[in-house]
Order: structure tokens, then C-alpha cells, then sequence
């Protein structure tokens, strides 16, 4: 598990004066590197490959396209109301079915550009994208953050690790972390067997295709215990996999166990395709 640097800082030293001024050089150098790149390859829109101003940006069209979410939003699942229930309002779903954890927040809505970076992200091997939506996330989710917040990814089983050679969660967590500056471990909730993919099940297929799908690493049990969990998705659909995690991490002892993800579904058009 990776721990945060803790640094007592007395005075400057010479040493680190030597740094600084080495850290101010290769500052220069990449802004110097950064201008001679922008001639060669300049910057292009995220999702279309518009030429924009500045690298890791949408253009104008595909800001547009986004739909952002704002406040007020559900207070548990994060979700848009057609009209305004005030701050602390819950949907009619979070009275119906209340979410085993304890908050969700996201970027935008399942649809649009949020929908098909999410898909390129998965699919189209755009890791780079990790990056800016990762630091998108972290600032939609600053209101689930706490100083001693341990960030966790929705792990993908081995087989799929394998074959797809990354996890688009972990990507996101790794950003979101290093963004808040907390604590993240990728390698503690672990997939304990494989599952169907969620595409296409009903609600009660989904709980039952993700039940005891998760643990945590033999001997890192303790490693949550008396902490707050933020879990890391891409997207948030029906929730029957985030709803599994927690109750792993709850169980371990998670004081709370909160969602964070890129985008949420607001009807059933959203797939869990891990
Ligand atoms: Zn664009």
C-alpha cells in the first residue's frame, strides 16, 4: 500500500536551493519542450480531435455535449431530479431501493461525450484519457473527501486484466488520488472469481451475478478498517457492483464507503460491461 510522504520542513538548505534552482530549469525545459511539441502535434479536442488551445481539453462543441451535473442532485445516488427537491433531496429510487453506500457522485451523465470517452477509455485504448477525466472526478467528488480517505478501484477480474492489460478503474483512481492527495491502493479489493458480464441482466440478475464476486487481499483485511473508502468506477449504472464492493469494505470495517465515478446512468441504457 502506498503511504503519503510526511516531510518535517525545518529550513532551506543549499541542497535543496541546488534543487530548486534544477527544478526551475527543467520547469523551462518542459515549457520549451511543451511549445516544440504544440508545433509538431498541437493540441486536439479529447473526444473529437478538434484543434483546441490547450492540451487535455474538450472544444467548445464537445463541452457542450457534456452533461455536466450540478447540484441539486440526488444526496445519495447523485443523480439529476427533473426539477428542484432542494439540497439533501432524495430520489424516488434512493426511498425505494436505498443504496448500500453511502453517497455517489459523478461528472457528468451517462450520454453524449461523457458516454463515448467512457467507451473510448475502455475499449479504444485511450489510456490517456485516464488523466483529464480522472482529474474531473476528483473534483466532482471533493465534497466525499476527507483527509484520511483511502481510495479504492472496482477491480477487474485477472482474465479481463489480462486481456484488456489494464483497468480503466485503476487508471481513474490513480489520478483522483494523487489529485486529493490521498492514499490509494489498487491491489487490496481483488475480484475473488469471475463473473458474467452485466450487460443485459435485470437488476436482480446483476446482484446475483456480482454476489460474493469480491475480497480483499488475504492478510491486507485490517488495511480498512476504522477508514473512509472512496470506490472508484467508470460508470455507475444499477449498482449491483459497487453495492458488492462496500459490503466487502464495510464488513473489514469501512467507517463509510462512499462512490465516485466519470459518469452515472440515469435510465437503464447504461451498461456495466467490465
Ligand atoms: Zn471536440
Amino acid at each position: 500500500m502506498m503511504g503519503k510522504a510526511v516531510m518535517a520542513r525545518t529550513s532551506i538548505s543549499g541542497f535543496e536551493k541546488v534543487q530548486f534552482r534544477a527544478g526551475m530549469l527543467s520547469l523551462a525545459g518542459k515549457v520549451a519542450g511543451r511549445a516544440m511539441l504544440d508545433l509538431v502535434l498541437p493540441p486536439r479536442c479529447l473526444a473529437c480531435q478538434a484543434r483546441v488551445a490547450t492540451p487535455g481539453n474538450l472544444c467548445g462543441r464537445c463541452w457542450q455535449g457534456m452533461a455536466y451535473l450540478a447540484a441539486p442532485v440526488c444526496a445519495r445516488y447523485g443523480t439529476p431530479f427533473s426539477h428542484d427537491l432542494g439540497e439533501g433531496g432524495l430520489s424516488a429510487r434512493a426511498i425505494m431501493d436505498p443504496p448500500v453506500f453511502d453517497k455517489a457522485s459523478a461528472v457528468a451523465t451517462y450520454q453524449g461525450i461523457a458516454r463515448s470517452l467512457v467507451l473510448s477509455l475502455k475499449f479504444n485504448r485511450r489510456r490517456d484519457l485516464a488523466e483529464p477525466m480522472g482529474s474531473w472526478m476528483a473534483q466532482a467528488g471533493r465534497e466525499l473527501i476527507m483527509p484520511e480517505t483511502l481510495v479504492i478501484p472496482v477491480p477487474l477480474h485477472r482474465f479481463r486484466l489480462w486481456q484488456r492489460r489494464f483497468n480503466q478503474s485503476a487508471d481513474l483512481a490513480r489520478v483522483v488520488a494523487r489529485e486529493a492527495g490521498l492514499d490509494w491502493d489498487p491491489m487490496l479489493l481483488q475480484r475473488a472469481r469471475r463473473t458474467r458480464q452485466q450487460v443485459g441482466l435485470d437488476s436482480s440478475a446483476r446482484q446475483t451475478n456480482v454476489r460474493g464476486a469480491f475480497k480483499l487481499r488475504n492478510g491486507w483485511e485490517n488495511q480498512v478498517h476504522g477508514r473512509p473508502v472512496l470506490l472508484i468506477d467508470d460508470v455507475l449504472t444499477t449498482g449491483s457492483t459497487v453495492a458488492a464492493c462496500t459490503k466487502v469494505l464495510r464488513k473489514a470495517g469501512a467507517v463509510s464507503v462512499d462512490v465516485l465515478t466519470f459518469a452515472v446512468a440515469v435510465n437503464e441504457d447504461g451498461h456495466e460491461d467490465r
